[in-house]
């Protein structure tokens, strides 16, 4: 076995990862000039670089390693079910252990209602399956008209065709002709930059009005669903006012439309619940789940739905599966991922020990001078950067660009946060200790004031006019 501790010298590494390696969401000339961060190992939250640098992970991989780093459970489990079927496919009538008993542990975790899973290796795919099963669903009702769904602008939900098309991400529909026909997406609720003078609840209601405004204009008659995350990710972390729920559930229910909630960040302990739909006190018909599932130490995903759904398409060849749907490593790693955090009350730690102790520290991040907002539910957090904090102003420069300064302190600070546009946002693993917090503060603090003297010296605190 070849040892991780003993590989080519970085700069090595990066000129082969520069010829060969095209990276996701990367100008990869960029990224070549720059040279690459290469990450051998990790344990509970901390990475270690290829020069040795230990690095404390504010974002859990991409939102995924709730349970942390370095479980060797997961990787025991992973290597005897690899020994005892590596592969087996779940259709043309047949199954395997691992799938039955994930599927049972997801429908014993959701909200009552829902107890039928379809599965796939990710949210993107679990999505698409979503557009295919909803569409599908009226057709079986007799209402083939329904087809469009609602989603928002600035919502992610995934980066193939049919999610990226759900997602509201306008530099991915500038790309290779997006959105597909009968997506329709309304305005997000981002009280911080779109509330105007708006007190919260009211822009947090006239959002949600949004969707009613839509299904008049479009007619209830052609719409099938509205899909949302209980908190935008990586639109940077919006948490919506208190007001835009219920309102988002009122008008679902009046109108006869099934509510999609994509719960691939926010499920599985990321706001304190096994789902955000509790947090938020929704009831969705069909929830996407990925990432957290399996602490992302296997690819899986899919989509948990309500019994009114599955009934229905039960009757009829769903013409739709993926090779990987279920797959039993993946399948294996995940309930494992589920029994270790249940065993070790996650939920409990997140809800009564890291989640109030983050929140209290990341709220007293509006003392700085370049943070105006601090949002936060459980173990998903931002901070809105801002030259002036009463009225909320943008930057002059273009709309990330201070966000990237910031986040380039924070990496050479030895803290992985993320920028989106002038927002940063940390979404740690679960398991975070209050002391490992009190590092990932004090480290975001020291980045902060390096990123507001950079802007001092380069004549960058000024506002849009
Ligand atoms: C990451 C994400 C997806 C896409 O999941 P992949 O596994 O990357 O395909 C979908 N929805 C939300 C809310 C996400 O955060």
């Amino acid at each position: 076995m070849s040892d991780v501790s003993n590989h080519m010298p970085t700069a090595e590494l990066q000129a082969l990862d520069a010829a060969h390696h095209m990276h996701p969401f990367s100008a990869n000339a960029d990224v070549a000039e720059k040279g690459v961060r290469v990450i051998t190992r990790a344990k509970g939250v901390m990475l270690t670089d290829s020069e040795g640098n230990d690095i404390l992970d504010g974002m859990s991989g991409l939102w995924n390693v709730n349970i942390g780093y370095g479980r060797n459970e997961l990787a025991d489990v992973a290597a005897r079910q690899m020994r005892e079927l590596p592969y087996y496919n779940t259709f043309f009538h047949t199954t395997h252990v691992p799938v039955i008993a994930l599927a049972a542990k997801l429908a014993e975790l959701a909200p009552e209602n829902m107890n039928g899973v379809f599965f796939a290796s990710g949210g993107s795919e679990a999505n698409d399956t979503n557009i295919r099963m909803v569409r599908h669903y009226w057709e079986l009702k007799n209402k083939p008209s329904k087809r469009i769904i609602i989603s928002r602008k600035n919502a992610y939900h995934g980066s193939s065709i049919g999610s990226a098309s759900l997602g509201g991400m306008a530099a991915m529909h500038a790309q290779g002709g997006l959105p597909i026909p009968d997506i329709h997406h309304i305005g997000q609720p981002d009280w911080w930059s779109e509330g105007g003078g708006k007190t919260p609840a009211q822009f947090g209601l006239e959002r949600a009005q949004e969707l009613e405004q839509a299904i008049t204009d479009l007619g209830e008659d052609n719409i099938a669903a509205f899909i949302a995350e209980p908190v935008q990710g990586a639109g940077g972390v919006i948490v919506p006012p208190e007001t835009y729920w219920p309102e988002i559930q009122r008008i679902c229910d009046a109108h006869d439309i099934l509510l999609i909630a994509d719960e691939v960040i926010t499920g599985f302990g990321r706001t304190g619940n096994w789902f955000g739909s509790e947090t938020m006190g929704i009831t969705p018909d069909i929830i996407t789940f990925a990432k957290g599932v399996s602490s992302g130490y296997q690819p899986i995903g899919g989509s948990i739905v309500s019994d009114e759904v599955a009934d229905v398409l039960g009757n009829s060849e769903f013409t739709h599966g993926y090779t990987y749907s279920g797959h039993p490593v993946a399948a294996a790693v995940a309930l494992e991922n589920l029994r270790i955090m249940e065993e070790e009350n996650m939920l409990d730690h997140v809800r009564n020990v890291a989640g109030p102790h983050l929140r209290e520290k990341w709220q007293a991040l509006t003392d700085h001078p370049l943070v105006g907002q601090a949002s936060i539910v459980g173990m998903m957090a931002s901070i809105a950067l801002t030259p002036h904090k009463d009225s909320r102003a943008a930057f002059a420069s273009d709309p990330g660009t201070v966000g990237l300064v910031c986040r380039e302190r924070s990496f050479a600070n030895n803290l992985i946060m993320r920028h989106v546009g002038d927002r940063m946002v940390i979404a740690p693993p679960l398991v975070i200790s209050p002391a490992e917090i009190d590092m990932l503060i004090e480290r975001a603090w020291r980045t902060l004031d390096e990123t507001h003297a950079h802007l001092k010296d380069n004549d960058m605190l000024k506002a849009r006019s």
